[in-house]
């Protein structure tokens, strides 16, 4: 059976030459980077390549460069670093829109003895900054906005926002996983003080990621033990994979052009090729700024569920949304919070592309999918036709 992968904002593939650059460095350059012999110097020296490389990413330096074991993490330990190192300021501002990894996170302070702020967002995903601005008070510690969002690509404008929580004083913790490597961004320009990224979703290895922290910012480490990673982040490193990570940068950095034009191009074509073929459609966040692989449909008055089923049938790999909500039944929190009607959200379905999609995967795509939605629409007891195709 024909397999087409469009789930890229859950995981990417693994590029052949970030498994090639890994490799030698499971058996045959095995050492402990914190080793002074041979064996450490070794793979010392390719970590601080790897930590150059993804500085350069970033617009970073790559003494602010810290490498964790993932998003989550990354996420984890800006959070509660920040809030830790002022412990006299209580307060947290976050949206409704983020990734779990920073929603839950935040809802677990509040129910800790902090007070959380989650800001709305309007029906096109976007934040209203005077409501940013108005929330940040004089015992907020850190204000954590998401970049790109995982589930509708919708991009918040970071650089406002990063004005904003300055002016304020604050600390401003951007989770950027789902923007790296798709648009460029520049750190060293930017009002960002701490930034997570996670290698799996730029074509690196599961389990590596990387916390940025401006230099001069003061954190508490979350995991304390040895005085790896500059005492920022202990245990022993994840050498392989933080060699992965930082190939996939260099490659992530060349490739940044292909995501604007080419990757940008099929994605548009799908959406156009699902309008013109299919009654009752909605693009999540059409007409905002998004990442140029996401594509969010709403497919009116069917159940995700189903329709995922069916893609999977016929070897389709997409997403009802965040990976990490698979299985729930709920409809999504991000469309909810964009005030998306139900009888959309619950049919709304991610289409994530990457570098390695092709247009022939996209007419596949269109080839299969329209008659697989006619199929649930006609089973679907309050599906109307004559109501035609949803703007
Ligand atoms: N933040 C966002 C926006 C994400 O999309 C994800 C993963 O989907 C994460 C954080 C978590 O990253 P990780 O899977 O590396 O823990």
């Amino acid at each position: 059976m024909r397999l087409v992968y469009v789930d890229n904002n859950a995981t990417t593939q693994v590029d052949g030459s970030v498994l090639e650059e890994m490799l030698p460095y499971f058996k045959e350059f095995y050492g402990n980077p914190s080793s002074l012999h041979t064996f450490g110097r070794q793979v010392a020296g390719k970590i601080d390549i790897a930590r150059e490389r993804v500085a350069d990413l970033l617009g970073a330096n790559s003494s602010e460069i810290v490498f964790t074991s993932c998003g989550t993490e990354s996420n984890n330990n800006a959070i509660h670093s920040s809030l830790e190192a002022n412990p006299q300021k209580r307060h947290v501002v976050t949206t409704k829109v983020e990734h779990p990894a920073v929603l839950n996170l935040c809802r677990y302070f509040g129910k800790n003895g902090y007070e959380v702020t989650e800001l709305s967002v309007g029906k096109d995903g976007m934040l209203d900054l005077d409501e940013l601005r108005e929330a940040i008070r004089e015992n907020t510690a850190i204000v954590s906005i998401m970049h790109a969002n995982n589930e509708t690509g919708i991009i918040l404008p970071i650089e406002e926002i990063g004005r904003i929580v300055k002016e304020k004083g604050v600390l401003f913790h951007c989770d950027a996983v789902q923007a790296i490597g798709k648009i460029p961004i520049n750190l060293r320009n930017s009002h960002i003080d701490l930034l997570s990224l996670s290698g799996h979703k730029l074509h690196a290895p599961k389990g590596i990621g990387v916390l940025y922290i401006r230099k001069g910012v003061r954190v508490n480490p979350l995991i304390i033990g040895g005085h790896q990673e500059s005492n920022r982040r202990s245990g022993t490193e994840n050498v392989p994979s933080i060699i992965g990570l930082g190939k996939a940068c260099e490659l992530a950095k060349a490739s940044i052009g292909e995501y604007s034009n080419r990757v940008k191009d099929l994605r548009d074509k799908l959406e156009k090729g699902v309008k013109e073929s299919i009654a009752k459609v909605k693009i999540i966040g059409e007409k905002s700024c998004r990442l140029p692989n996401t594509s969010n449909i709403a497919f009116e008055y069917v159940e995700g569920e189903a329709i995922l089923l069916l893609l999977d049938m016929a070897g389709i790999a997409a997403s009802s949304g965040s990976a990490c909500t698979t299985g729930s039944t709920e409809p999504s929190h991000v469309l909810q919070a964009m005030g998306t009607p139900v009888s959309q959200s619950r049919g709304a379905i991610r289409f994530s592309l990457s570098r390695y999609s092709t247009d022939d995967e996209i007419n596949y795509i269109l080839e299969r999918l329209p008659a697989l939605i006619k199929k649930l629409q006609d089973l679907s007891p309050i599906f109307d036709d004559s109501l035609g195709s949803g703007g």
